[in-house]
């Protein structure tokens, strides 16, 4: 790629049938020769999904959700939400933050089972070796 001397991003698109920049005004391609689609926007034929910015709506969903807990069920939502959040940070090239959030929502949800199952296993032992 030579920065330098290209047109400016806007004014290309590209080729769905060669993968060759073309500009927005035309109809069919120079390059192979293929109908070009409309130009609606410039992002088509990009291979970078668009998001919106800010933070990830899946980590913060469940981040919130592993600390309401809610009887175990707000701790394995968050651990779902946690995982696609994370997933949704790394997908978006750095146009989407909270991927710390997302991954707290993941560990507190996991505490949130594990703790709680830790606990009722030492309550019977304990129950158990008093009792027998
Ligand atoms: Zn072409």
């Amino acid at each position: 790629m030579t920065q330098s001397t290209a047109p400016t991003p806007h004014q290309l698109r590209r080729c769905p049938s060669c993968r060759k920049d073309v500009l927005h005004g035309w109809v069919d391609c120079i390059h192979c020769g293929a109908i070009l689609p409309p130009a609606i926007s410039g992002d088509w034929g990009s291979q970078v999904p668009v998001y919106q910015t800010g933070t990830t709506t899946p980590g913060l969903v469940g981040f919130i959700l592993s600390l309401l807990w809610l009887g175990g069920i707000g701790s394995i939502i968050g651990i779902c939400l946690g995982i696609s959040g994370r997933r949704e940070v790394d997908r978006s090239g750095g146009l989407v933050g909270g991927r710390g959030l997302a991954t707290a929502a993941m560990w507190i949800g996991w505490a949130g089972i594990v703790i709680p199952v830790l606990l009722l296993f030492a309550i019977a032992t304990a129950a158990l070796s008093s009792g027998a």
